[in-house]
């Protein structure tokens, strides 16, 4: 069977078997049908920004309409008032960002230029048969010097956390699928040529409240290295390795699972002992399949 893994994946497989086994595209592929609200904030923002950057289109129209959109479809929407809280926090962060970097794409402040939004991603596992690193990137964009980035857009609740994007997985991976697309020439219509070197990951943070001082906005250039590339490959072979080998199953309970965690009452109830399939079936829906736009085959 094809094993895809993306680093919500990997870092679910480590998170937790359990939830991973309920979750994970490789296994039952299972998603709670109530949203997440901070999942589908950040979402909305994302998309927000990807036509932003890519047709000039106005973020806050765009938030709004795919936060009602996201809701509509939502098999257990939110209450309204939850909606209407989360809608007016997100159209001012987005007015704020417009006011802080500029009306239009191109009047960006810091001279970033965004020449690619939204690409998904599915590389080759070295080694493997059948087995691939997926995801997507925000963007790819090329700064004042003309150094290239992965672009990563980031609502956060508090001061941007920077160190944890330092150690992040993602900040590691995501270079190393586009710096695989670039060499291939995937870009060269959008500006970006196969000799240019992706210099790391930029994270384009937004804090969703008004910080007492300072500013709500923070770019953050982390540079990856060729043999963070290079450990960072080892790794993901090491994972998927693990995850193709009929890995034991078990929760790994925290405080955090509360808030954390959308499969929590479903935990619950297995931790009783009870079969918890009717609950998967009334209580979860499937998971959409992922669209793949940039794709390295042997
Ligand atoms: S509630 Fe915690 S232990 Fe249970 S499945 Fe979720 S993450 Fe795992």
């Amino acid at each position: 069977m094809t094993l895809l893994v993306s680093i919500s994946d990997w870092m679910g497989f480590l998170r937790c078997r359990l939830q991973w086994d309920w979750m994970s595209p490789n296994r039952m592929n299972r998603m709670p049908k109530r949203p997440v609200p901070a999942l589908m904030f950040g979402g909305a923002v994302h998309l927000a920004l990807e036509l932003f950057y890519r047709e000039a289109r106005n973020p806050v129209e765009t938030f709004m309409q795919a936060m009602v959109l996201a809701n509509t479809e939502a098999a257990t929407p939110l209450e309204e008032a939850k909606l209407m809280e989360l809608i007016g926090k997100g159209e001012h962060l987005l007015l704020d960002y417009l006011a802080y970097y500029g009306e239009r794409p191109t009047d960006d402040r810091d001279g970033l230029r965004v020449l690619v939004t939204e690409q998904e991603f599915k590389v080759v596992i070295p080694g493997m048969v059948d087995a691939f690193f997926v995801g997507t990137v925000d963007g790819l964009c090329i700064d004042v010097n003309g150094d290239v980035w992965v672009l990563e857009h980031k609502t956060h609740t508090r001061a941007a956390p920077i160190d944890g994007w330092m150690l992040s997985e993602q900040t590691v991976g995501y270079v190393y699928a586009m710096q695989r697309a670039v060499l291939t020439g995937h870009f060269e219509d959008r500006g970006v040529p196969r000799s240019a070197t992706v210099r790391g990951t930029l994270y384009n943070g937004l804090q969703k409240a008004v910080p007492r001082t300072g500013s709500r906005f923070t770019r953050q250039p982390i540079r990856v290295s060729r043999g963070a590339l290079e450990m960072f490959q080892k790794r993901l072979v090491a994972v998927a390795t693990e995850m193709r080998d009929d890995p034991s199953i078990y929760p790994t309970p925290t405080l955090d699972c509360v808030w954390q965690c959308g499969m929590y009452d479903m935990c619950l109830t297995a931790r009783d002992g009870i079969d918890v399939s009717y609950m998967l079936q009334t209580e979860t829906v499937q998971r959409p399949d992922r669209g793949i736009v940039y794709r390295q085959e042997e």
